[in-house]
């Protein structure tokens, strides 16, 4: 059969067609700049990951054109037969990663981030001014989980629902289970929320959901950060224990930027019309089609027997990262590390994690100042929370992440020799001397920087085909 002859787009359409370099070299040029930056530096931020090329082709591709609002067979506009077939075979699969008994538990795949799979759960399941008890962000939870602090409510889980936060115990850094057992007492919360975003250590669910069952609370997993390895079977299994399991799909899962919501069938049999509800229309409106693309792909490269060596590959380099932090003397909250993070206490040294954070920003290691257990200030973060998930994805291994622990360690001396260049501990004189000195210092750095590159570029960047290819753009 010969092809139809298809007539040449009219000149106002003839931009739907070009490339991007092209249409705009703008945000071409930002494209390049943060692919070198990603394939030269470190990635250590601990909620990052680095998603497949196959992730990133059904992220980005035409499916971002359908509006589908509803649920497959039930939705508010036509064409949705493929789109239908696509969040079947999402939901299909994400209960398959994680192992579960699709009569005893069912999946939202919509949710646009993590935030509002929480609020999508929250009010799904609660009523306004229902108490809830999460980990305190100073102590390692995230803000959704009711953040507020004397001032003001910060989350929208503080503003709308009444929220009294657990902690950890400040010497050890581990949970405390024991306080939360005797505040949920007095507290008498709705639901309990375990589950964080700088805790290194794994979770207790068994001892959760005790409490909670005496308070006939729920109980709600956040398994975002560690949602890779709990389907790895690496961690231990919240679904076993818990009402509701919400996560992202971005970080340890290694997909696109998304969120999703398990919620048990069989206690609460209105569960799944309540979820999806809250889902769509009361928190959203049409789901990203090529997010839940993306997802399908990742959840079916999470099936895999690789995706479990990596699940495992991941633990082991943070605690080689770990581990060598220790054998330099530092402090590590809980002595090191049962996931894919390490949080660093940078108190003993005089040294704040916004100082350190901006060293390593110079030197291209990315990592994020942290709150550590103890602190009083959360405006200056006593630490810095570093994660190996996309290290490992980097195919780097233990000695590799030793050797990511010395470019840390040699961060640590600069801005020691900084912090007395400086002659102040004001951060803006540090900075000062970091960025725009002459000193010692400054040389320093740029030697780290140098070494840093010359390591970081040995190791292939996932997404791209052939890393070989990757040019340092100008100016860098
Ligand atoms: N829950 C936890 C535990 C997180 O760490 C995060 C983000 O880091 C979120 C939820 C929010 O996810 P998102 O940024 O996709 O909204």
């Amino acid at each position: 059969m010969s092809a139809q002859a298809i007539p040449v787009p009219n000149d106002f359409n003839k931009v739907l067609y070009a490339p991007l370099a092209e249409v705009d070299p703008e945000v071409a040029q930002i494209i390049e700049d943060e692919t070198w930056r990603q394939f030269s530096g470190l990635e250590l931020i601990a909620s990052e990951n680095l998603t497949s090329l196959a992730t990133m082709e059904a992220n980005g591709s035409i499916l971002t054109n359908k509006y589908s609002e509803g649920l497959p067979g039930a939705r508010y506009y036509g064409g949705n037969e493929h789109i239908d077939r696509l969040e079947n075979l999402c939901r299909e699969r994400a209960l398959k990663a994680f192992d579960l008994d699709p009569k005893v538990w069912g999946v939202n795949v919509q949710p646009y981030s993590g935030s509002t799979a929480n609020f999508a759960t929250f009010t799904a399941l609660l009523e306004p001014q229902d108490r809830i008890m999460g980990l305190g962000l100073p102590d390692g939870g995230h803000l959704t989980h009711g953040y507020y602090t004397a001032k003001k409510k910060i989350s929208a889980s503080s503003i709308y629902f009444q929220s009294f936060p657990y902690q950890v115990d400040p010497k050890t850094g581990y949970i405390d289970y024991e306080r939360l057992a005797t505040n949920a007492n007095l507290f008498k919360p709705r639901m309990i929320i375990c589950g964080g975003s700088a805790y290194p250590r794994d979770w207790d669910y068994a001892k959760l959901a005790a409490t909670a069952k005496q308070h006939s609370a729920l109980l709600m997993a956040d398994i975002a950060h560690i949602s890779g390895l709990v389907a790895a079977k690496v961690q231990n299994n919240p679904f076993e224990f818990c009402d509701v399991v919400t996560t992202t799909t971005h970080k340890t899962l290694r997909g696109p930027r998304a969120g999703m919501i398990f919620f048990r069938k069989d206690k609460d049999p209105e569960a799944e019309a309540k979820i999806n509800a809250a889902v769509f229309p009361a928190c959203q409106g049409g789901p990203h089609n090529n997010t839940i693309a993306g997802i399908a792909t990742a959840l079916r490269q999470v099936s895999s027997p690789e995706f479990k060596e990596y699940a495992a590959a991941v633990i082991k380099n943070s605690q080689a990262l770990g581990a060598k932090l220790l054998s330099y003397g530092y402090k590590l909250q809980t002595e090191g590390s049962a996931n894919h993070l390490v949080l660093w206490d940078l108190r003993p040294l005089g040294l704040t994690g916004s100082k350190i954070e901006k060293i390593c920003d110079l030197a291209h290691i990315t990592i994020n100042k942290n709150a550590v257990a103890g602190d009083t200030s959360a405006m200056v973060p006593g630490g810095v929370r570093i994660g190996a998930s996309a290290l490992t994805s980097r195919s780097m291994g233990p000695a590799d992440m030793e050797q990511v622990a010395t470019f840390l360690h040699r961060a640590i001396e600069i801005s020691q020799v900084l912090q007395k260049e400086a002659g102040s501990k004001l951060l803006k004189d540090f900075v000062a001397k970091a960025t725009t000195g002459e000193g010692e210092g400054r040389k320093l750095i740029e030697q780290l920087a140098g070494d840093v590159q010359a390591f970081a570029t040995r190791f292939p960047l996932p997404g791209v085909p052939d890393s070989s290819k990757i040019q340092r753009p100008a100016g860098h």
